[in-house]
């Protein structure tokens, strides 16, 4: 299949759901990992197609979501240092703090802007000597390679003004830390497409290697998540766990070698603070010592205070997939995305978006 229209085919996607049917004899809960899956799920409707022997999960894989209050409060702090600019991607405007968030912060004076790249902020920087830009780092392995490059460009040009703050998530480690915990049985993995572009598949193999469980890496398109529960199913009925790619146009086992290197280069791993998660080992990214000037973490005196988490907000539990939004007494009353009480409401990829968005496409 070459355009867009053949991954949403209505005949292609009835002959994937009659195998799945078909094939599906096992009683088995799956994971999307990633909210560009959970969206594409809601918004074709993909819950109500499937047998009733197949349970869906949504997972934690929306960064702004699982980005920590504490590490949003650093860069709401940051934005109200009068010498500082803030640039950052749109979605992150509107996220709620333990106190504030960047829009409100905006609206009383701060210099925060929405950019596209980290080229822009790196324009900022040079039309803006006399202010130090701090571009919020926040993203999985797709976002950090430019992010990284970025920081390598700044050295080049000897922009001095330029600073990352590096809240970057790791995925593999996080989905260990879930599996480990108990709380939710599963039994099949849907792989994160973009995560995976950069990483490759073989991360994931730990999953179907010490735990059993299938893996298959998914694109966005509804078929790609129709043919990628149907490999899942296939490996179950099989009695088989291992990694899986029905996301060849976009993921190779090996990755891609040389964002991996950029990564590298700038970055190290270190333990990350994940909302509703906690800490979990090697599953955040720090500048590495040799970048520091370039690290807004080491720049800056940063006191956002203690953290607060909104009460009544059940962010932290849909992201561990123990709970759905439809379990938060908040949501579509007190909650809406015009009114966004916790991060999942505010994102586009966040789950409780995608069931206010998509309602009564989908069963809870
Ligand atoms: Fe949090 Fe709002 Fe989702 Fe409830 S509906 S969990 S308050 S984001």
């Amino acid at each position: 299949m070459k355009f867009i229209t053949e991954f949403r085919s209505s005949e292609l996607a009835e002959g994937l759901i009659s195998q799945i049917h078909r094939k599906s004899k096992t009683s088995a809960r799956f994971m999307e990992f990633c909210g560009g899956h959970t969206v594409t799920i809601f918004r074709y409707g993909i819950r109500r197609v499937l047998p009733s022997t197949i349970d869906m999960v949504s997972g934690p894989g929306c960064p702004i979501c699982v980005t920590a209050n504490a590490d949003l409060d650093k860069a709401i702090a940051l934005a109200q240092i009068p010498e500082v600019i803030i640039a950052t991607f749109g979605d992150m405007l509107k996220v709620p703090g333990s106190h504030s968030s960047l829009q409100e912060v905006k609206a009383n004076g701060a210099d925060v802007r929405m950019v596209y790249s980290t080229m822009d902020a790196l324009k900022i920087a040079e039309d803006n000597p006399g202010k130090s830009v701090v571009f919020l780092g926040i993203g999985f392995e797709t976002t950090a390679p430019t992010i990284a490059a970025s920081i390598l460009q700044a050295e080049e040009n000897g922009i001095k003004n330029y600073y990352v703050l590096s809240l970057h998530k790791l995925c593999p480690p996080v989905i260990r830390a879930i599996l480990d915990s108990g709380e939710v049985k599963l039994h099949g993995l849907i792989c994160p497409g973009h995560v995976s572009a950069i990483i490759g598949s073989h991360p994931w193999e730990f999953i179907a290697q010490d735990y059993g469980i299938p893996c298959v890496v998914s694109g966005f398109e509804p078929l790609d998540i129709l043919q990628c529960v149907n490999m899942l199913v296939a490996q179950i009925e099989n009695g088989e766990s291992k990694v899986e790619i029905a996301y060849r146009r976009g993921v190779r086992p090996e990755g891609n070698q040389q964002a991996l290197k950029l990564m590298e280069e700038v970055f190290e791993t270190c333990p990350a603070e994940w909302r509703g998660i906690g800490e979990v080992p090697d599953s955040g990214l720090k500048v590495r010592k040799e970048y520091q000037p370039f690290d807004a973490e080491v720049a800056f005196d940063i006191d956002p205070g203690s953290p607060y988490e909104p009460e009544g907000c059940i962010c932290g539990d849909i992201l561990r997939g123990v709970k759905t939004p439809l379990d938060c007494w908040l949501f579509g009353k007190v909650c809406t995305p015009e009114s966004p009480v916790g991060p999942c409401m505010v994102s586009s990829e966040g789950s409780c978006s995608a069931y206010y968005l998509y309602g009564g496409d989908f069963e809870g």
